[in-house]
């Protein structure tokens, strides 16, 4: 198969769809890869990189769109993107759907097979190619929020692990999931002082057994959220409601009785935020205040780390990707029901129940 991956052109996105080491998985079994120039070059993958493995070097998107049957790439496709596609082309990527009905008209319209990272299932549960993302944003939030808490970031000027004879800050993690637990795991590297929420008792019984007393687990409510965020320096939230909008657990009440120069870093902002007073903020201007509590709210955090996330996110798409290239759509799909669950349109028809009935397609 002919697979193509073109450089994203999304605002600030400087991941790419496959590393030089995913494409040689693909050449070493007789696959034609075509990576457009300079699609990694921000990030440290060279073009030597690519051509090294077999990848042909290909100058503009148009071409690799014209000539792939494959296309793999990071985000949704841009509207100039889905212009492109053509009948019977494979779309590999994130797509969110759901909440963007311009892009899910085009890609009805354009005749592909467009399959979507976010929804392919795993063996044991969960998303795993959403994962890699989560554990990217779950470790980045205690780096975030660290450096906020810096005076010259508006902070009250606190060091996480305090040193001896000064007491560590009070890290609240809300959500022990695979955010909340990455981000854990940062936070009790840094010494300071760990309380972790969450709404299932299991979930907390499995952090207790591992970390035992370097953390307080404690079941979620309201006033168990407000003694915790009351005296923290830091909190993070990460919760997750599968296929709702985030609960608003800290209220702007709360979060004005907050200690001034405390730093909230809101991950679950791409589900509406779990804070009253989160709004979606980008990297270029990542904080604002309220009430003097420092909000850092960036909706595509692992963006920043965009070569960490790029391996990550590649550790995860490729084996989907030579199943593809190697048995073609249906035969990849009718072999593997997770990957089959990652089928979003195809061939001009919303084919995942849940984007056709929030967009009112026929399903
Ligand atoms: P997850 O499903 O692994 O974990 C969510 C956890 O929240 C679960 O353990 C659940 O029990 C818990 N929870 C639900 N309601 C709760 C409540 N009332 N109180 C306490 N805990 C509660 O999800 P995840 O992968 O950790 O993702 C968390 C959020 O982070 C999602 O919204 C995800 O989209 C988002 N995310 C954001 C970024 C970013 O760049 N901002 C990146 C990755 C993920």
């Amino acid at each position: 198969m002919i697979v193509g991956v073109p450089k994203e052109i999304k605002n600030h996105e400087y991941r790419v769809g496959m590393t030089p080491s995913s494409v040689r998985e693909l050449t070493s079994r007789g696959h034609q890869v075509l990576v457009q120039k300079n699609a990694g070059t921000e990030i440290g993958l060279t073009d030597e990189q690519y051509q090294a493995v077999g990848a042909e070097l290909v100058e503009t998107a148009k071409e690799i769109f014209e000539r792939a049957e494959m296309i793999v790439k990071v985000k949704e496709p841009q509207p100039v993107e889905c212009a492109m596609l053509r009948p019977g082309q494979i779309l590999y990527t994130y797509l969110h759907l759901a909440p963007d009905p311009e892009q899910t008209a085009a890609l009805v319209k354009s005749g592909a097979i467009c399959i979507a990272y976010e929804t392919i299932t795993g063996a044991n549960g969960g998303l795993p190619l959403l994962a890699p993302m989560s554990e990217v944003a779950g470790r980045m939030s205690i780096q975030a929020g660290a450096a906020h808490l810096e005076k010259s970031k508006g902070g009250m000027g606190l060091l996480l692990g305090g040193v001896p004879g000064v007491a560590p800050a009070h890290i609240v993690i809300i959500g022990a999931g695979v955010v909340g637990t990455n981000a854990m795991q940062m936070a009790v590297g840094t010494g300071a002082r760990v309380t972790v929420l969450d709404k299932s008792v299991d979930r907390l019984r499995q952090l207790d057994l591992v970390y035992g007393n370097r953390i307080s687990t404690v079941y979620s409510n309201a006033q168990a959220i407000e003694e915790a965020v009351l005296s923290a320096d830091l909190v993070i939230g990460g919760v997750l409601v599968p296929g709702a909008a985030a609960p608003k657990l800290v209220s702007r009440d709360l979060i004005s009785r907050m200690k001034k120069g405390a730093v909230v870093v809101d991950v679950a902002i791409d589900q509406g935020g779990c804070f009253e007073t989160s709004h979606a903020t980008t990297h270029a201007e990542p904080t604002y205040v309220v009430d003097g509590v420092i909000h850092y709210c960036v909706a595509n955090m692992p963006g920043a780390v965009a070569r960490t996330s790029t391996f990550a996110l590649n550790n995860a798409t490729v084996g989907h990707a030579v199943a593809l290239a190697s048995k073609g759509w249906q035969q990849a799909l009718r072999d593997d029901v997770h990957l089959r669950n990652g089928l979003n349109v195809c061939e001009g028809k919303v084919t995942y129940e849940a984007v056709a009935r929030d967009l009112g397609y026929e399903y």
